[in-house]
């Protein structure tokens, strides 16, 4: 008789063991499928951003839950040939903004964009003020680009806080990659485009813009 209440109770205890474990592993899976850093991510992730209390959520869902706001999942571009003629942001480059925009003012920092997108004859107007001013359209590209190789006509860059106010832009500088922002020329403080998908490394700065005229 003692020895069936053993096998028994044997019995019993490892089936409780089971249970346990296999709720362990369920639980487990449930939470890396939701929410896990970027580095254990065995695919594409999206970064979400609760406006609420400016937190950053990483999901591999292709959506963020209801109430936050997608900053996307890579670099900001507008592909290789966008159907529609563009006239303002590009609307992932404005989420990055607006979020590290609440995140930095949380912290006493003012952000803001002076100069977002810009129309391609709003744009070689201020190239042609740039070689007036410059001499020459080489070293005007240094600071402005022509229409067809700047970024502002894409959309794709801000300007913020220039001229007066770098410490603001200082504040991105060092924490806009959480929200993949980054600065991106040597020479322009004030220059951001999304170059990188939120949580990654800033790519190392250019000299300047003449990088992007080839
Ligand atoms: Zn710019």
């Amino acid at each position: 008789m003692q020895w069936v209440v053993k096998k028994y109770l044997l019995a019993t205890s490892s089936l409780l063991l089971l249970s346990f474990l296999a709720l362990l592993l369920t639980s487990r899976e449930e939470i890396s499928l939701d929410y896990f850093p970027k580095e254990s991510s065995p695919s594409v992730t999206l970064t979400c951003f609760n406006t609420f209390d400016s937190t950053l959520r990483v999901t591999i869902k292709p959506e963020c839950p209801p109430g936050l706001i997608s900053l996307g999942s890579g670099a900001i571009s507008q592909g290789d040939s966008p159907t529609a003629e563009i006239t303002q942001l590009h609307p992932i480059l404005e989420a990055r903004f607006s979020a590290a925009q609440s995140a930095a003012k949380l912290e006493g920092v003012n952000l803001y964009i002076t100069s977002g997108f810009r129309s391609l004859e709003r744009q070689a107007q201020l190239f042609a003020n740039a070689v007036s001013k410059y001499g020459s359209e080489t070293e005007a590209a240094k600071w402005v680009l022509p229409p067809q190789f700047s970024h502002h006509p894409e959309g794709l860059a801000i300007d913020v806080n220039y001229p007066g106010d770098r410490p603001g832009a200082q504040w991105l500088e060092e924490h806009g990659a959480r929200f993949g922002l980054c600065r991106v020329y040597a020479n322009e403080w004030w220059h951001f485009e999304g170059p990188i998908a939120p949580g990654e490394s800033c790519p190392a700065m250019a000299a300047n813009a003449l990088v992007d005229l080839g």
